[in-house]
């Protein structure tokens, strides 16, 4: 059997009355556009209740756009009678059981009824559903308390529903409900976690990368895109924005002590990325720092580094060890082209001996010697910004081959 309609679970129990409007309008919307390829899927909203029509589009795939979207708290490939009729009913809920693969030992059935026209009730229905159920089969008994299948029966005023399978969504809150940040996006494994993390928060997000070309090659660069198209794919599309890095860094090798060249590095980072905040409206700064991960990400290092700029910055990594967010990683589908070796622009002008307690006053003095206001400006002048679409990443692999 096809499922023809699929319905959709929403909603943070905490989320207030007051948004629930603007979050329900902003999910339809990134459904609708996850589900461009399909052109006859319709999503519709009745009744309280979102659920999508597929008039013919294939569940399976779609099932995997939903999974990804935020805001979803879990769906189900549901049955959606027209009818009211008993026996249809009846008949339906047993194709829908039959349908469950592997077939359950044990179900129960479980009705709602708003609906109050149905002449039947609740728990009526119960055992009116359930008991046709047993008839028909062989092997299932009911077990009330702990089944394998639960037969949801919704009688709504729109029509039946009737499911047995729920698939679980990522949660969160759907992505433009919570204003828009810039994502210091490198090719390493924390920085998309990172957004993928303020993401699930409702949060937009743009992507901004230091680029040292030649320095760090055009496949350094290549890899940050792929990393940006995963992440579009829980977002819908995102910009990207590649910030000419090779100058700043080649002044700091050249004017600036050693052991402090990356603290100045990131200071530069900090700045170029406030400036890009203000030019795009983004309100906050995401980066995938986790304290006492590295040298750079000390509390004295954040604080040197962070004292450049006032926007808010979100480290959603910051507690997390580096096995919880390389499984992030995995189930996200990031972590592959993470590894990839591609060197960014950090790891190729490590200095032997970085401070790991950088000092503020000792910084700042470190880059007396270089004009960062024209530096910085220079290079938010000369950033190129891309868009980027979720990408398929089977015919990525394809082009490899
Ligand atoms: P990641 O795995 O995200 O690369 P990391 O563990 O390598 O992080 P650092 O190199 O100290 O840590 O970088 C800390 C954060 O600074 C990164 O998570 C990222 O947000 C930002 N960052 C580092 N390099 C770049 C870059 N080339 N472009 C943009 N952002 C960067
Ligand atoms: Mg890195």
């Amino acid at each position: 059997m096809h499922y023809e309609h699929i319905l959709i679970r929403y909603g943070e129990l905490a989320l207030k009355k007051k948004n629930r409007g603007d979050f329900e309008k902003v999910l339809v919307k990134n459904i609708k556009k996850a589900l461009q390829a399909y052109p006859k899927a319709q999503v519709i909203r009745t009744y309280g209740r979102l659920y999508i029509a597929l008039n013919g589009e294939p569940y399976q795939e779609i099932e995997g756009k939903l999974e990804k979207i935020f805001g979803i708290h879990s769906f189900s490939p549901t049955r959606l009678l027209q009818s009211f009729n008993l026996e249809e009913i009846q008949q339906a809920a047993l194709e829908v059981i039959k349908d469950v693969d592997p077939m359950p030992r044990t179900f129960k059935v479980q009705t709602k009824r708003p609906n109050k026209q149905f002449p039947h009730r609740s728990m009526d229905m119960n055992h009116l559903v359930g008991g046709f159920i047993l008839k028909n089969t062989e092997e299932l008994k009911v077990d009330v308390h702990n089944p394998d299948v639960v037969m949801q029966v919704e009688i709504r005023q729109d029509g039946v529903f009737l499911s047995c399978k729920t698939v679980a969504g990522n949660g969160g809150l759907p992505v433009g409900t919570g204003g828009k940040a810039m994502l210091m996006l490198s090719g390493g494994i924390d920085s998309p976690v990172a957004g993928w993390m303020t993401m699930k928060r409702g949060v937009r997000i743009e992507g901004v990368h230091f680029h040292s070309y030649p320095f760090t090659s055009e496949q350094a660069k290549q890899k940050v895109i792929d990393l940006a198209g995963i992440l579009s794919e829980y977002s819908g599309s995102m910009k990207l924005h590649i910030v000419p890095f090779t100058e700043i860094q080649t002044k700091i090798r050249e004017f600036c002590p050693e052991s402090y060249t990356i603290t100045i590095m990131r200071r530069f980072m900090m700045r170029i990325s406030e400036k890009l905040a203000e030019k795009h409206g983004a309100l906050a700064i995401a980066t995938g720092e986790s304290l006492g991960q590295v040298a750079s990400q000390t509390m004295e290092s954040m604080y040197t580094i962070n004292h450049v700029i006032q926007t808010p910055m979100i480290r959603p990594l910051i507690a997390m060890d580096k096995t919880e967010i390389v499984n992030i990683s995995k189930k996200i589908g990031t972590y592959e082209t993470s590894i990839l070796p591609y060197e960014d622009c950090c790891t190729i002008f490590v200095p032997k001996s970085p401070v790991t307690r950088p000092k503020l006053e000792i910084a700042e003095k470190a880059e007396a010697k270089l004009d960062v206001e024209n530096l910085v400006n220079w290079a938010v002048e000369n950033t190129e910004s891309i868009w980027i679409e979720p990408q398929q990443i089977e015919e990525e692999f394809d082009l490899f081959n």
